[in-house]
Formats: structure tokens, C-alpha cells, sequence
């Protein structure tokens, strides 16, 4: 089962995903944790893209997809899918990802979008930011990382839209509730 989980920063994506994996046997893959793990063990590539992360901006494609095509051939066969958070993010890498599922013979079940208003996500960036000290959390660069958001991944709704594939949830609800919401749709598929 390959399901994407869209939605700004301060959605909730990564608290779902986790509750979700646990639960479904998935793999958790965060291309955000991955990239900030390279950079704080200084790789090479973490050393590239010290600084695009901390401006809010996309780290390059091709970087993106060398881990997307090595955490699909590793972590297929040991869970029962993969939950794609934080990837794609743009349409390029959308459709570079088609292309590889295809070979894998593979493809999307769903896309989860969850829906939030702009107060809201300031306000819980904010608590994160109190609670984690990610660098990239500051409300300067959270204004960038809106906008990188709303320019360049807010495509992927049309596209998977018409696709038949996006499920909105609205994100204002408790965990527990935007949980239950995503479950109905994943025990449809199941
Ligand atoms: P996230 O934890 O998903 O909010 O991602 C944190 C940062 O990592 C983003 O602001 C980007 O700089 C980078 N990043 C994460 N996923 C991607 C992706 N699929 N494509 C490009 N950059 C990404």
C-alpha cells in the first residue's frame, strides 16, 4: 500500500503518520527527518542542504529521488506499505514518481489531504518549535516554507484530485478525531 500525505506545515502530517504506521504496519517515510538526520550527521549531501533547509526552501529533485527509489526497494518487502509524508512536493517529482512506481509495479492508493487554517499553523509551529528547536520553525522561515507550500505543492491536489485519489480530512480536529477520519478511508481500501 503506497499512501501520500499532503497538507502545509504544522498540518499534523508527521503525528498522523506516526499513529497511522504503528497501527497498519507501514513505513514511516519522512523525507524531512531524513534530511535533517544527513545534516546532523554532517554527510556530503547534508553538508548541501544545511542551508536550503533552514530557508524554507525544497532541497533539489534529483536529491530527493536517489531516497525515494532506495526506501521503496528497502522498505517494501518488510511492511505492508509505505506512508509518504513530506513527498512529492512539487508536480516534477510527482510524476518522476509515477515513472518509478510504474517499474516497481507499483502505484498510489491514496492521498490524504489535511485541511488547516493559517492562525492555526502559526500557533502550533510556534508549541513545536518550543518543544524540538527545529531551526527551520522560526516564524521567518515558516513564512518561506507557506509559500514554497501554496506555489509548488498545492498542485498535487488537482493532479491527484483528478486522479480520484485525494481524501480531504479537516485538520482542525483533535488527533484522535482526524485519526478515526483517516482510518474509514484506509479500511475502505483494505
Ligand atoms: P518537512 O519536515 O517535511 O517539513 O521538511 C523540512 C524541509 O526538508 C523542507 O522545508 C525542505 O527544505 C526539505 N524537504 C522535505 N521533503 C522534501 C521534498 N520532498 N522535496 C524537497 N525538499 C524537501
Amino acid at each position: 500500500m503506497m499512501i501520500i500525505l499532503l497538507g502545509p506545515p504544522g498540518a499534523g502530517k508527521g503525528t498522523q503518520a506516526k499513529i497511522i504506521c504503528q497501527a497498519r504496519e507501514l513505513f514511516h517515510f519522512s523525507t524531512g527527518d531524513i534530511l535533517r538526520n544527513e545534516v546532523k550527521n554532517k554527510s556530503n549531501i547534508g553538508k548541501k542542504i544545511d542551508s536550503i533547509i533552514n530557508s524554507g526552501k525544497l532541497v533539489s529533485d534529483d536529491i530527493i529521488l536517489d531516497i525515494v527509489e532506495k526506501i521503496i526497494i528497502d522498505e517494501s518487502s518488510k511492511n505492508k506499505g509505505i506512508l509518504f509524508d513530506g513527498f512529492p512536493r512539487n508536480i516534477d517529482q510527482a510524476n518522476s514518481f509515477e515513472k518509478l512506481l510504474k517499474k516497481k509495479e507499483k502505484k498510489i492508493n491514496l492521498v490524504f489531504h489535511l485541511l488547516i487554517e493559517k492562525d492555526e499553523i502559526i500557533k502550533r509551529i510556534q508549541k513545536r518549535q518550543s518543544e524540538e528547536n527545529r531551526e527551520d520553525d522560526t516564524v521567518e522561515v515558516l513564512k518561506s516554507r507557506i509559500d514554497v507550500y501554496l506555489q509548488e505543492t498545492t498542485p498535487l491536489i488537482e493532479l491527484y484530485t483528478k486522479q480520484g485519489l485525494l481524501k480531504k480530512l479537516n485538520g482542525m480536529q483533535s488527533i484522535e478525531n482526524v485519526n478515526n477520519d483517516m482510518s474509514k478511508f484506509l479500511d475502505e481500501i483494505n
